[in-house]
């Protein structure tokens, strides 16, 4: 992370991944306005956040809830906020009236919790389905076998909105295998969409982090979660 903000600095990174996402697209036929980078900003300050905002992000990202309700004011409007890390339910009453999209939803517990919240607010939260498509059954995710099963009961839910599907692809240096992953995710992303269940509209495929999203490009994300390519590596002391 940069000791004090270095705006020159910044500003090249995010001009780095626009071109890089503009190459991607153009390179595997794809439109540029159905690509969407999140700047990842946990551990950056709100200085720095805003100064990306200027520069043209339009979606932060954020893995934990302290966080977010830490910085919220101190950023400035306009933004969406994105949660994309693990969500207990006991927090989900924190953020419910912060954030504009949940990718992490991985179980009917949790999606209950969030549409009671979202119910109280009077508002319909849009989330994620976040899929364990490496089989890393240590981390969090649901099994691709158990997608359906979700939706089917989240079409119960009418204050949330099934938006698509995250996949956090894990830390190989393997790029056929993360490729592979990422096709697997695209195919359970299609077959999804032709379910017409209450509540779930397949739109949005987050996956790719800064060593991978050109390849999630080329794969068929639409949300890309970018971190350190944009405000550097990050300084968890
Ligand atoms: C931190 C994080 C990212 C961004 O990682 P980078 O490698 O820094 O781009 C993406 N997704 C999730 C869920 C994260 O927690």
């Amino acid at each position: 992370m940069f000791d004090a903000l270095d705006r020159e600095h910044l500003k090249n990174k995010w001009d780095q991944v626009q071109a890089n996402v503009k190459a991607a697209c153009e390179r595997s036929g794809r439109s540029l306005d159905e690509v969407h980078v999140i700047g990842v900003s946990k551990t950056v300050e709100a200085d720095v956040m805003n100064a990306s905002i200027e520069f043209g992000v339009k979606i932060l990202g954020e893995n934990r809830v302290q966080e977010i309700l830490r910085k919220y004011e101190d950023v400035v409007d306009g933004p969406q906020w994105h949660l994309i890390g693990h969500l207990q339910t006991n927090k989900v009453k924190y953020i419910i009236d912060r954030v504009d999209m949940i990718h992490s939803v991985d179980s009917i517990k949790l999606a209950k919790e969030i549409n009671k919240q979202a119910a109280k607010q009077g508002k319909k939260m849009k989330v994620l389905i976040q899929v364990d498509m490496a089989n890393e059954a240590s981390k969090f995710g649901l099994p691709a076998d158990q997608v359906r099963d979700l939706l089917g009961q989240v079409s119960e839910l009418d204050h949330i909105e099934v938006e698509g599907l995250m996949f956090i692809a894990p830390f190989i240096q393997d790029q056929d295998l993360i490729r592979s992953y990422f096709r697997a995710m695209k195919d359970l992303f299609e077959s999804l969409k032709t379910l017409t269940y209450d509540n779930v509209s397949m739109k949005h495929l987050s996956m790719g982090m800064t060593n991978d999203y050109e390849l999630a490009i080329e794969e068929g994300a639409t949300l890309l979660r970018v971190g350190t390519g944009i405000y550097g590596p990050r300084d968890y002391t």
